[in-house]
């Protein structure tokens, strides 16, 4: 491979998730040498994985992306999937909170309730004293608790709005994706514009007040065939790429100008390499880098598990439009949320059927897994008939279970990866859910941030 004269350059991508996946496709649209791209598992797409009960699509993994960049419609367009775009037909939830599904006001997924705090009171989600916790917000002195550096989003919101809105809201909105209390949380990663609002204002809420003009919602959507359809898509647009699947990568290291990569196949050297796997994976493969792999073994990682029920109709019936209902850690349930797919996707229509999906796990409430799959369909089926009043027993339900699958964003995360990145030589690019933002789209946006780097370094050389 290093021979003179007739050398291409070679690139391996680790990890067949949507960042390894997308990171090789965007390299190869730019890139003339040779890729060959290993997963572990036997089949591609990582944390995507579109199920079916009947007809319906029944997701395992994520169910939804947000079309928060240009990079992602880019995608879109450029795999012909603009026809297979399906949106979600409601964007109403609930909190299930003091006995009741609440609606969710709109405008507090930011940390704070950036909609004012009239929604907040008729939604009735905080008790009397937890709704005068809030409003009191506008006496506080200004605070000094994020002067230091980076906080937890609950420390941030609990010095400001008090600990009720903190359990009830802030830890089931903001820790929703992340399955993780908002203590867990940076609030530099993940509640930026209300660490900014504490840092120059003196009231969160009075500054809030100034804010005018339409709120965006945010465009979430999915395919026809299920999120799975970007992965099949990537995967055919990427048939110039060696894909070697049940091939585990033990380790990378820097040799003969280049990389080695030992995996089943034996010894391969690369003049790059793109990990696009989870953070605790890439530690392991980078061992040989000690102070590297130290901190990648850093980040922590939730475990969850969700189970996607099918109900004859009638014997699931919410009485509320809308697309589902999340649920605070403290009101002590195994259930942390749960999604009526067939009310919030056309892809999950199954006609005479309710399609519903209720998730468990979060780093404290980790009961789930001690239960097998037949326990665990039965108990969170009993606490969704607690809360929606289901008549029968579900049809059919299909578990899945994903062991350390949401890395958690910590106080310090964005320092955690500067120094990550620093440490990382060149040549070798880290990608994927550990770094710059969990959800998919965040994904492709860091996969093509990697897939760019390399390429310019490779054209270089
Ligand atoms: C239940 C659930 C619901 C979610 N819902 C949403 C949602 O609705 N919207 C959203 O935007 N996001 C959602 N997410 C988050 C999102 O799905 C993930 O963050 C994202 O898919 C991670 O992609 P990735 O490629 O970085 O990692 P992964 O999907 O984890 O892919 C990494 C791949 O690397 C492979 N691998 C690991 N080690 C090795 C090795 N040594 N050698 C070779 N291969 C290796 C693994 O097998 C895996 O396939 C959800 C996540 C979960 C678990």
């Amino acid at each position: 491979m290093f021979q003179e004269g007739v050398r291409t350059h070679k690139v391996a991508v680790i990890g067949g998730g949507i960042s390894g996946l997308a990171a090789a496709y965007l390299l190869g649209r730019k890139f003339r040498g040779s890729i060959a791209l290993y997963e572990a598992s036997g089949r591609l797409g990582g944390k995507i994985l579109s199920n079916r009960i009947g007809p319906a699509v029944a997701e395992g993994g994520p169910d939804s992306i947000v079309a928060r960049n240009s990079i992602v419609s880019e995608l879109v367009r450029d795999l012909g999937l603009e026809d297979e775009v399906v949106r979600p037909r409601s964007s109403k939830s609930y909190l299930w909170s003091r006995g009741r599904l609440r609606p969710i006001p709109q405008g507090l997924f930011g940390g704070y309730p950036a909609g004012g705090i009239l929604p907040l009171l008729r939604s009735g989600i905080l008790s009397p004293a937890g709704m005068v916790r809030v409003a009191a917000e506008v006496l506080l002195p200004r605070s000094r608790i994020a002067e230091g550096g980076d906080v937890s989003v609950g420390q941030l919101v609990r010095s400001r709005f008090g600990d009720e809105y903190r359990k009830r809201i802030a830890d089931p909105l903001m820790g929703g994706l992340m399955s993780c209390s908002s203590d867990y949380l940076s609030a530099a990663a993940l509640a930026p514009s209300l660490l900014e609002k504490v840092r120059s204002s003196r009231s969160v809420l009075l500054s809030s007040r100034k804010v005018t003009g339409p709120r965006q919602s945010v465009p979430f959507f999915s395919f026809r065939n299920g999120t799975g359809e970007l992965v099949k898509r990537l995967a055919e647009a990427c048939s110039g790429i060696d894909i070697h699947t049940g091939e585990t990568v033990s380790s990378v290291e820097p040799g003969s100008g280049g990389w080695v990569v030992r995996s089943g196949r034996g010894e391969e050297y690369f003049d790059a390499v793109i990990a696009a796997v989870p953070a605790f994976a890439a530690s392991r493969m980078l061992s040989s880098m000690e102070e590297l792999s130290s901190r990648l073994s850093t980040i922590h990682y939730t475990s969850v598990a969700n189970v996607v029920f099918s109900y004859r109709d009638g014997d699931f019936s919410p009485g509320l439009e809308g697309s589902g209902f999340l649920v605070p850690e403290c009101e002590g349930l195994m259930m942390t949320g749960c999604s009526w797919l067939s009310s919030k996707w056309s892809n999950a229509e199954y006609p005479g059927h309710s399609i519903v999906r209720c998730f468990a796990g979060t780093p404290d409430s980790t009961g789930w897994s001690l239960l097998d799959d037949e326990a665990l369909a039965s108990w969170l089926h009993g606490e969704l008939n607690a809360i929606v009043g289901t008549g029968g027993k579900p049809e059919s339900s299909l578990v899945t279970r994903w062991d350390r699958a949401l890395p958690q964003y910590r106080p310090g995360h964005r320092e955690l990866v500067a120094g990550i990145r620093k440490l990382t030589p060149p040549g070798l690019y880290l990608t994927g859910a550990a770094y710059g933002g969990v959800g998919l789209s965040s994904c492709i946006a860091d996969a093509s941030m990697a897939a760019d780097s390399a390429a310019s370094r490779l054209s270089s050389l």
